[in-house]
């Protein structure tokens, strides 16, 4: 007898954790040091939450002991709701508000309450996989729409209005994007806005990354665009906290929420099944928001993760064959590769070579559903020296690297 897993799972991928991981960890297991670029986790590279937030923590251990109400405790509601005033979400309550074991979590009850087998939802090419993986798992047909490298990274317009069908339930915005560090301006927001009202398209807007915009640029919520739309954003302190393993995310409903009871109910529904998200994490969100409008200073000049993104991607950009769009947001490049000059057919295998031969981790582009093997993702999290050293190894294997095909 052997078990198998279930065939829900046979069209699901998440490779920024998948085969190449593995080939790193048998190198660990080996004896050998890996430099792993492939998660956005600050913890990893030497950033720490911020002792106020610890203090909390500690102090709140006892008060947390017990289930919260499903949707969460009022605390941290409350100051979502005032966060969400702040990014003028239009016609969100506190009961509107959802918070979850991570983004991660909601981003899955989302897509589990919407779709029936082979209904379609946009998601962007590049993506952050996990919104194609639990469309998918949840029966959805995803249906990618194309980000433009050459025009900063922005969706393209055409392109979305080319793949909407009667039976497109959604559309997926990634603002403050992963992988590649766009920023949208209002006027591309409000051209999405603007299919979603022609096509009835309920809006999904993953904006984890509001809170780490550099060169002085300002991030706005589409949903405050679109008072007369169902839109859900969402947000967390993973990344803006660097408390990534505390799981602490949040959704907000706003707009036309008459135009979407049946699916509220739906997602009340998953959020009381899994009975609460972790307590003692939502405490701490209240305090976190509050210091929401001092940009964190390792997003200024001299900071650290500004001068890293200086760093890495003035480096790549003088390696001959590499070139990248510099992010104003977050903390990942998106290189493309010159595939013809280094015969590249299969990006996973680039990036298995490059971690063979320099024990250094990245994500190849496929792994982001983009559709050609011309990109990787490269975190630069690591401090500068690292990033110097990342930089000497690329070019170095660069200057000779011919793919053979093998894999
Ligand atoms: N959304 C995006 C765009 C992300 O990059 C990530 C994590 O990398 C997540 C959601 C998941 O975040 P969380 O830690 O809140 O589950």
């Amino acid at each position: 007898m052997k078990f198998q897993k279930s065939n829900k799972l046979n069209h699901v991928g998440y490779d920024i954790r998948g085969p190449v991981v593995d080939t790193a960890d048998k190198m660990i297991q080996e004896g050998i040091e890996i430099l792993k670029l492939n998660t956005g986790n600050p913890a990893d590279f030497g950033f720490q939450a911020p002792d106020e937030i610890l203090e909390e923590l500690v102090h709140n251990m006892r008060t947390a002991e017990g289930y919260s109400a499903s949707k969460g405790i009022a605390s941290a509601r409350e100051a979502i709701h005032t966060y969400a005033q702040i990014k003028k979400l239009p016609n969100v309550t506190t009961d509107d508000i959802y918070t979850g074991n991570g983004v991660s979590e909601l981003i899955s009850m989302s897509m589990q309450a919407l779709l029936n087998d082979g209904d379609e939802i946009l998601i962007p090419a590049p993506d952050y996989p996990l919104w194609t993986a639990s469309a998918t798992l949840s029966g959805g047909k995803v249906v990618h729409y194309l980000c433009d490298e050459q025009a900063e990274w922005y969706p393209d317009i055409a392109d979305i209005r080319s793949k909407i069908t009667s039976r497109t339930k959604a559309i997926v915005i990634i603002n403050p994007n992963n992988p590649t560090g766009a920023l949208y301006p209002e006027e591309l927001l409000n051209e999405i806005v603007e299919i979603a009202r022609d096509h009835h398209l309920i809006i999904f807007s993953d904006e984890i990354y509001d809170r780490l915009i550099m060169d002085g640029l300002t991030h706005t919520s589409v949903a405050s665009l679109a008072p007369d739309l169902f839109v859900v954003t969402f947000n967390g302190l993973s990344k803006s906290h660097m408390v990534a393993g505390y799981r602490c995310g949040w959704m907000c409903l706003s707009g036309d929420k008459s135009s979407a009871k049946d699916y509220i109910e739906g997602l009340n529904m998953l959020a009381s099944m899994r009975l609460c998200s972790n307590v003692l994490a939502q405490s701490i969100i209240k305090n976190a928001l509050a210091d929401y409008e001092n940009a964190s200073p390792l997003l200024l000049p001299g900071g650290r993760l500004y001068e890293q993104r200086e760093c890495i991607t003035n480096a790549i950009n003088e390696i001959p064959g590499l070139s990248v769009v510099k992010p104003k947001a977050a903390f990942y490049t998106f290189p493309k590769i010159d595939i013809e000059k280094f015969g590249i057919t299969n990006d996973e295998q680039f990036v298995v070579d490059f971690l063979n031969e320099h024990h250094i981790l990245m994500t190849h582009g496929g792994g982001f559903h983009w559709p050609h093997p011309d990109h990787f993702r490269l975190v630069y999290l690591p401090e500068i020296k690292d990033l110097e050293l990342v930089s000497e190894k690329l070019k170095l294997f660069m200057s000779s690297y011919k793919q053979k095909p093998s894999l």
